[in-house]
């Protein structure tokens, strides 16, 4: 395999590709075609990433990206990666890319190595029975699922081009035929645990060892040079994936598909399908439909994903200490609790809190949103709205604007939660009440992408051909927390 050097006019083909995957040789993927789509109309470009890459989005044009990202013009090889994976809880072998592959590896100006993944490429050796297309609904629902996720500062993939690509697409779960698209998705690396499981499986813990190394040189490099690499490698990824499932938890998000091939090696959250923003505080919400017995429910995130992460040291044993690994599972949950404690007292406008105080207060405020009927990002929304330093004087005034005063009527629960958000308010020097504001505006988005949302843009696109609702509701996330 070699690298085309491809000389154009189009900054995007002119990018320096740094093929690191591509080096560890053949055993890791298969060199693929795009498919050829008999239409390409650009639908999404997301300039904020082209700076990461060097480029001046003033400088790419529509067409330059429809060149490279919708005919997938002068660049090779296009890798489809192997892997396996648990899904539901069962192994799966007969995975890996079945619509994407591995456009090319670019290093980014922050010194980080970035992968330019595609979804909805074409067919290659693992589509089974599968078109290997994406659904534009599909590919319009990953593009709002990245922006809304990167504004809440949840570690995610983004999408860089959404193209409409003309094809009719039959699927179970939509109204056919449906539009097609083709997607090219920017995150660290798209190496998942089922990459590790797989050569597992095939029992090859030499292709384990360089894989490991790999993943560590090349996206852990602080620890490259520590002699006990292998051991902190596994200690920092349980700590970020405890991060990841906090963060998606404060954020009110469900991934819906936490199968371990959809695990990145770098814990980045990405692959949105079924997803959903919870509407209402519900544990046991669980977004997709052919999720029967709600394994990945809402709730159920954190537990999983630890689960997977204990998974994945059956390939790791292979090649490294059982030990080292228990001992870094063990951190898991204090961190997984830490993380989310921190979120949650965030999104109520504190950074700290004595501990009893801050466990009351995050417990009150779930079971309050439990109890009630106002939604998960409507409670936060609202919180920002109506917030007054004025609070911190007479527990009565907070939320006055929303809730009659006849304190009867009022659930127990809002009471109990008013009286404790009204202590804590009183830990806050007084002069610092306007950071409380401050935190409230950043942490809580005015705008959440719960399914009604999104339903509403698809129902414009669907029907009318109408992508200003999309468009405008990209605007509005993006807008929608206060930057610190
Ligand atoms: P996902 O649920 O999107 O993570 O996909 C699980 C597996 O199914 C991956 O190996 C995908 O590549 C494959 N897959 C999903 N949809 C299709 C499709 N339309 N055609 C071919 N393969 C697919
Ligand atoms: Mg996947």
């Amino acid at each position: 395999m070699t690298l085309s050097v491809q000389k154009s006019d189009n900054p995007l083909l002119n990018l320096i590709f740094e093929p690191a995957f591509e080096a560890l040789g053949g055993e890791y993927a298969d060199p693929v075609d795009a498919a050829i789509f008999p239409q390409h109309i650009l639908r999404f470009r997301n300039d904020d990433l082209l700076p990461t890459l060097g480029l001046d989005p003033n400088l790419v044009s529509d067409s330059h990206f429809l060149q490279a990202f919708g005919k997938f013009e002068g660049r090779l090889p296009l890798l489809a990666m192997r892997y396996h994976g648990y899904q539901f809880g069962y192994y799966n072998p007969d995975l890996g890319d079945g619509r994407g592959f591995l456009y090319g590896q670019v290093r980014g100006i922050d010194g980080n190595l970035y992968d330019l993944g595609t979804k909805g490429s074409g067919t290659t050796p693992y589509s089974r029975g599968g078109d290997g297309r994406l659904t534009l609904k599909g590919g319009v629902r990953e593009v709002l699922a990245a922006e809304m996720l990167q504004v809440m500062g949840v570690r995610t993939s983004r999408c860089l081009s959404l193209v409409e690509t003309g094809e009719g697409l039959w699927r179970g779960d939509e109204p056919s035929p449906t539009r097609s698209a083709v997607m090219v998705r920017m995150q660290r690396s798209h190496i998942r645990f089922g990459t590790f499981e797989r050569l597992h499986s095939l029992e090859r813990p030499d292709l384990i060892r360089t894989l490991l190394d790999h993943v560590i040189d090349t996206y852990y490099p602080h620890l490259s040079r520590e002699p006990d690499r292998d051991a902190r490698f596994y200690a920092e990824l349980v700590l970020r994936v405890a991060e990841l499932a906090a963060q998606w938890m404060a954020a009110g998000f469900c991934h819906a598909v936490l199968n371990t091939d959809n695990m990145a090696i770098t814990a980045e959250s990405f692959d949105y399908g079924p997803y959903a923003f919870i509407e209402r505080f519900d544990p046991k919400f669980t977004a997709a439909y052919f999720d029967h017995f709600g394994r990945y429910a809402y709730a159920n995130q954190p537990g999983i994903c630890r689960l997977n992460l204990e998974l994945l040291q059956v390939p790791l044993k292979l090649v490294m200490s059982a030990t080292d690994l228990e001992a870094g599972l063990a951190a898991f949950e204090a961190h997984y609790v830490a993380t989310y404690g921190q979120r949650m007292l965030r999104r109520l406008g504190f950074e700290a809190l004595p501990a009893e105080l801050e466990n009351a207060l995050i417990g009150q405020t779930l079971q309050f949103l439990q109890a009630t009927k106002i939604g998960y990002h409507e409670f936060f929304r609202t919180l920002r709205e109506q917030f007054s330093p004025s609070w911190r004087e007479d527990a009565a005034l907070i939320f006055a604007e929303s809730v009659s005063e006849q304190a009867d009527a009022l659930e127990s629960s809002f009471k109990l939660w008013r009286q404790t958000y009204h202590r804590a308010l009183n830990q806050v020097p007084e002069a610092e009440l306007l950071q409380v504001a401050a935190r409230l505006r950043q942490h809580n988005p005015m705008v959440v992408i719960v399914r009604p949302e999104i339903e509403a843009v698809w129902g414009a696109i669907a029907e009318f051909d109408n992508w200003e609702p999309f468009y405008d509701l990209l605007q509005r996330i993006r807008s929608s927390v206060e930057v610190a």
